[in-house]
């Protein structure tokens, strides 16, 4: 029965991964998520079916608009498939209980906040706020150990990454921290400052590959927001197992 459960997590977080799509790109410009419906940012030609199927319209079209050819940026289908497969991990690690609500919440976010802080450099309020508020409310019922860890690990996440905001001037933007604040409350003090070491880590690799690739130097900022999502999710699942590997090394 577990496989049969697991594909369908699989599916719905293919399905809600085209929607989160929709979401982080629409929330930060303040349009709707409903209407208008989907349709070409170039060309203005409505999607239909063919064009929406997750995954595989990408993989048939061959990554372009039917009407006007633009290409797709591959972004898209691939958090399609890292949400389906986040999902159905979430379910297979948690089973049907209260934490697997935290997780699909959390990935959902990170998912969206991922979206709009490649598209845009912003990680919206809008977004933060209800997950946020959803989560802090899940945590009442699925609780840390001790369950203050979470108001904890949020006050740490808040106030460390605001530090760095103002030692650095500017480095950090003020979607990060509150970012983290929500981090803080899923994962707990440990956790987050681990998140944040996972976050920095995958940053400078990105960075650097970023660097590589555009040759443009510092000139163009990279958003921060999706090093951080990829070390959370590495956090929620491992970040215990690795911390005390990482403990092992200096013992
Ligand atoms: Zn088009």
């Amino acid at each position: 029965m577990t496989v049969v459960w697991t594909s369908f997590f699989f599916v719905y977080g293919l399905v809600f991964g085209s929607f989160f799509n929709v979401v982080g790109l629409r929330v930060p410009k303040k349009e709707s998520i409903v209407s208008p419906p989907s349709h070409c940012t170039i060309c203005n030609r409505r999607l239909t079916v063919i064009d929406l199927v997750p995954i595989v319209s990408f993989v048939f079209l061959r990554g372009k608009c039917r009407g006007c050819g633009t290409k797709i940026s591959p972004i898209y289908p691939l958090m399609e498939l890292v949400t389906g497969v986040l999902f159905a991990f979430s379910f297979y690690s948690l089973g049907f209980s209260v934490e697997l609500a935290v997780a699909l919440l959390f990935i959902s976010m990170l998912v969206i906040i991922t979206v709009s802080d490649i598209a845009y450099m912003l990680i919206p309020n809008r977004i933060l706020l209800p997950f946020g508020v959803a989560i802090a409310l899940l945590r009442l019922v699925s609780p840390l150990n001790p369950w203050w860890d979470s108001i904890l690990g949020a006050a740490v996440g808040f106030l460390v990454l605001l530090l760095i905001a103002i030692v650095s001037k500017g480095g950090m933007g003020g979607g990060d921290i509150k970012l983290f604040f929500v981090i803080g409350l899923v994962l707990g003090t440990k956790l987050t400052l681990f998140t944040l070491f996972l976050a920095a880590l995958v940053g400078s690799i990105v960075g650097i590959i970023h660097l590589r690739r555009t040759r443009q130097g510092r000139k163009t900022p990279v958003p921060f927001g999706p090093s951080i999502a990829v070390a959370a999710v590495i956090s929620y699942f491992y970040g215990n197992a690795l911390v005390g590997w990482y403990l092992t090394l200096f013992t």
